[in-house]
């Protein structure tokens, strides 16, 4: 086959027509198909299997689309460190347009690094390789962890270079996305004061995301709660597997409650509730444990945004508007702790001290220096009678034991109705929350170093197999679950825009 004939739809472009530019892609010369992600192609019924590498390189390098094909870069603002910047947008992106797959289940599919748009201010629209690459390892990492997230669908390289500190290869990304629509494209229009448009885009995100309140007065306020819910849910499990997004301004907030934009994210490794990588977070905004506390920030931006678009009085709306965002960390933490629970394996009893169960483990971690994935794998061991490769993380062993049996003895009261649910069905049941393989830092460095300087992808699709089975414990997945050595942790860094 030497064209792609995928039949792209444009929902948002006709419905915001004030929010989208359409924008060709740069042409790339020889673009090199580099990665294809072959199970989502299959998931999304994409039908890509028959066609050669060098009409998908094409392809996914933006050139050589079909016909019907309007890609458009989108419009947004948003809140980057607390400040709200004047404009952003696809600086360096487009949507190719929407695909339905055999659920009806609507998709936008989109470019990174695809060359200069509109909205670029001074930047060169492109993107390395290497940071695509690690949008692939850390998206597929949180997929299989369970954790709601746009996906990596293709790799093109595209053999120019990039001017970053050093000249590096260049690269484009294909994404799949529920859709782009963030908290910073409702501040857009907001900003503008273009409530035309603001009144579409929230239609419109009702429609697509929550279609079962569009009936339900009032929708926006039922929006809001139903956006809230989602973000709640997933911060919760980036702090549960120990995930820090690194940039959640505003513009990096989806309505659809997807984890969106992989720059400068990490997994944390030990447990330090103040873990910062991003090298331009100098002072922790966006820290680990800060994550409950900064969505709740943007989420009240949001709702700001909403204000023209509510029935009554200014000061009524603002109170109820209030009421409602102050509803976010209770939210949070009802599933923040329903998420503790099954770590600690409660899967049938709810316990008022389990929060302090909990806090308790955490500190101890905390005061240990211990490895937060191993730490929370092991537990299921203890259960299997082998306690030997938690203790071993521990210097503090009183302590740790002391809370051993604490919580064992929690565990006993912790049954199913008329039946009786074994130590081992336990253990089993624990090692499908916690996972054994995370993206480590300085295994994805590795791999990515490999594939980017060297043209070596073998350790890259050695780590994706194992990120893609997180829960298993085998011999594609032994080899990453090794923690950084400490002082590799201490010097590590991440980077946005690279
Ligand atoms: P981010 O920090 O990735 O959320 O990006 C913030 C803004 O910078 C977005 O508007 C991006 O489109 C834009 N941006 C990031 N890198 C580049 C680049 N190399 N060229 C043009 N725009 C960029
Ligand atoms: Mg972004
Ligand atoms: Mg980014």
């Amino acid at each position: 086959m030497s064209e792609i004939k995928l039949s792209l739809q444009y929902t948002y472009l006709k419905a915001l027509p004030e929010g989208c530019i359409e924008w060709q892609p740069d042409t790339i010369d020889s673009p090199e198909l580099v990665y294809l992600n072959r199970p989502l192609a299959k998931q999304l019924a994409l039908e890509l299997e028959t066609a050669e590498d060098n009409t998908l390189a094409l392809f996914f390098a933006g050139n050589n689309l079909p016909e019907t094909t309007k890609p458009f870069a989108q419009a947004y603002t948003g809140h980057q460190f607390g400040h709200l910047a004047p404009m952003l947008g696809d600086g360096r992106a487009v949507v190719l347009g929407e695909w339905l797959d055999n659920d009806k289940q609507r998709w936008d599919l989109a470019l990174k690094g695809s060359g200069r748009t509109p909205f670029s201010r001074g930047g060169d629209g492109k993107a390395a390789l290497g940071p695509m690459l690690r949008e692939v390892l850390l998206s597929e990492a949180l997929y299989h962890l369970g954790i709601p997230t746009t996906r990596s669908l293709g790799v093109v390289a595209t053999h120019e270079q990039v001017q970053r500190q050093h000249p590096l290869p260049g690269a484009i990304l294909t994404r799949v996305a529920a859709s782009h629509i963030r908290i910073g494209t409702f501040e857009y229009f907001s900003a503008r004061n273009d409530i035309t448009s603001l009144t579409a885009l929230a239609d419109y995100t009702l429609k697509r995301h929550y279609p079962d309140l569009a009936q339900q007065p009032p929708p926006y306020l039922a929006m809001l709660e139903a956006v809230m819910d989602k973000q709640a849910a997933l911060v919760a499990s980036w702090i549960n597997h120990g995930f820090i997004h690194g940039v959640m301004n505003t513009d990096n907030t989806t309505l659809s409650g997807e984890t969106i934009d992989y720059g400068p994210c990490a997994f944390m490794e030990q447990y330090k509730p103040g873990a910062v990588f991003s090298s331009i977070d100098q002072h922790g905004r966006y820290a680990y444990a800060n994550q409950p506390k900064i969505m709740h920030w943007n989420l009240a931006r949001f709702a700001e945004t909403l204000l023209p678009l509510l029935d009554g009085e200014d000061e009524k709306k603002v109170e109820v508007l209030t009421e409602t965002i102050n509803r976010f960390a209770d939210m949070y933490r009802r599933y923040l702790l329903q998420g503790q629970r099954q770590k600690l394996g409660l899967f049938y009893s709810e316990d008022n001290n389990d929060t302090e169960l909990t806090e308790r483990w955490l500190d101890l971690l905390h005061q240990n220096k211990v490895d937060f994935t191993l730490a929370w794998r092991y537990l299921s061991d203890v259960l299997r009678g082998n306690t030997e490769p938690l203790i071993k993380l521990f210097d503090d062993q009183d302590g740790l034991n002391s809370w051993l049996k604490d919580w064992q003895q929690r565990l006993q009261n912790d049954q199913p109705d008329g039946g009786e649910f074994t130590s081992a069905q336990r253990a089993a049941k624990m090692n499908t929350i916690n996972p054994f393989v995370i993206a480590r830092n300085h295994m994805v460095e590795a791999a990515l170093t490999a594939a980017s300087d060297e043209n070596d992808y073998s350790l890259f699709n050695d780590l994706l197999s194992a990120l893609q089975q997180p829960f298993e414990e085998n011999t594609q997945t032994r080899p990453f679950a090794t923690p950084a050595p400490e002082d590799f942790t201490e010097r590590y860094q991440t980077f946005c825009g690279t």
